[in-house]
């Protein structure tokens, strides 16, 4: 294991996702020196990983862990295995992870991990190889009382399973609550499933009221169609919103009445595209929809749009094209700093990632807690605290921003900076050392 200082300077997503602060700082009750902190990450493990690969050969995988920021609790955040993992990346992630915990009132601070590879390419006894290595090199960083690892993109609860296995055998203990996003019976929590679809869900359950929309009537776009996409999807449909375009990293498709969302989940969960001949025996069908490009989609005269894949997708260029007067950012990241002056110029209602998707890390506390009780709620206790815990952040930010005639991304990081603030301030500030108490 080596402890990479800081590798990285220069122009990157770390550096535009932390101007955010110094906006929100304005409308935060923070000390300035409790800002300046948030800029720099706590700690940062880079690692390398060899796995033994099926045909005897051997593979080095790099891999990272930032815990951005500790104050309020343990570092908590997910692990990524993708090919695009970077540095940069991970640090903005775990960045998000701070600001996303404040936000909901959980008490974590931010983290995340991710390895570089494309798991697709792996067999299952690789990608397991792969997960325990992984867990072997960070192992010493992590710890349910320090940062708690969960799934992300391309990883699920299956890794976790293994990655909690490998720490409790390092441990000589069992220890569920050093992840979350665990199989249900190996320790995972019921409801975390849905979780993250759920929590944007229950945001736009909120918007609902707010603006009186009747849900029949309403258009709804949502680029990715994995884990978060295709549950905020399915509880939007269940409840008569219509969903007439989706799309997933090999394209999209729109049909203008709405798609029937369960079918469709089975459709490319079991065809894995959105758009293929399905055979069920000796019947063969096919997703009855026009094919649109993730560009035309975000484009689309909709008027929900819901960017559920992965990060920067609306920048200065193309923002500019968006035609929904909502978006709902379930992704992290899916709007750089510049996209974001563009969608605000523009009077877009923005419901910012750290508020939107924080259902999936709200459920992960949950499971936190529940391994750490030792007691296992329902699954109607858990969507019924969630439903709390969303409905509560989401009316703080709202009305904050109606209040201060900012949009809710400001809004939001300058509701968390506040609470972040009174955990740093807390311990002391310039201004208390200086009183000379
Ligand atoms: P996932 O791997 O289950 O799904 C990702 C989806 O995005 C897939 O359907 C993939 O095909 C699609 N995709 C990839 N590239 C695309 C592109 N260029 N255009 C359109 N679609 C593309 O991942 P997930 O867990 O659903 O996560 C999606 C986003 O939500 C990520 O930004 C993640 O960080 C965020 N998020 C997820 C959770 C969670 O609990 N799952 C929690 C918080 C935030």
């Amino acid at each position: 294991m080596t402890t990479a200082a800081d590798g990285d300077r220069g122009g990157n997503i770390f550096d535009d996702a932390i101007k955010r602060l110094d906006r929100a700082f304005e409308f935060a009750e923070i000390d300035a020196e409790a800002v300046e902190r948030l800029k720099h990450p706590r700690a940062i493990v880079q690692v390398s990983v060899p796995v033994r690969m099926d045909d005897g050969s051997l593979r080095i995988f790099e891999g990272y862990r930032v815990r951005h920021d500790d104050s309020r609790g343990p570092g908590k955040g997910g692990v990524r295995f993708h090919p695009d993992v970077n540095l940069h990346e991970v640090k903005a992630l775990a960045f998000w992870m701070t600001c996303k915990c404040a936000v909901v009132g959980i008490p974590y601070g931010g983290a995340k991990g991710g390895v570089v590879v494309n798991p697709k390419e792996l067999s299952r006894l690789e990608l397991e190889r792969l997960s325990r290595g992984f867990i072997r090199q960070i192992g010493e960083f992590i710890g349910p009382e320090s940062d708690i690892p969960a799934p992300d993109v391309y990883t699920n609860a299956m890794i976790m399973g293994w990655m909690m296995d490998e720490y409790s055998k390092m441990q000589g203990q069992r220890t569920p609550a050093v992840i979350t996003g665990k199989p249900i019976p190996l320790g995972g929590s019921l409801g975390r499933e849905d979780a993250t679809g759920r929590g944007a869900y229950y945001c736009i359950k909120e918007l609902e009221r707010q603006k009186g929309w009747d849900p029949g009537r309403i258009r709804v776009a949502v680029q990715g169609f994995g884990n978060a996409g295709q549950h905020v999807a399915r509880l939007l449909h269940e409840d008569n919103y219509r969903i007439v375009a989706v799309s997933d990293s090999k394209g999209g498709i729109f049909k203008q009445d709405g798609f029937d969302v369960p079918s469709l989940i089975r459709f490319k969960n079991e065809s894995r595209q959105l758009k293929a001949v399905y055979c069920d025996g000796s019947v063969c069908e096919m997703v009855d929809a026009d094919t649109i490009s993730n560009e035309e989609l975000l484009a689309l005269d909709v008027d929900v749009l819901v960017p559920a894949a992965l990060e920067n997708v609306f920048t200065g260029e193309n923002a500019r094209k968006v035609r929904a007067p909502v978006i709902v950012e379930v992704a992290n990241g899916p709007t750089t700093s510049d996209g974001d002056a563009v969608l605000n110029e523009a009077k877009k209602l923005v419901v910012p990632d750290i508020l939107a998707n924080a259902g999936g890390v709200t459920v992960s506390y949950f499971e936190w807690v529940q391994n750490k009780q030792g007691y296992y709620w329902t699954e109607p206790e858990v969507q019924e605290r969630l439903r709390e815990i969303m409905t509560r952040a989401f009316n703080a930010v709202y009305d904050l921003a109606e209040r201060r005639s900012i949009d809710m991304r400001t809004a939001a990081y300058a509701y968390a900076l506040t609470r972040i603030g009174e955990a740093i301030e807390a311990v002391g500030t310039q201004s208390f050392f200086q009183a000379g108490h």
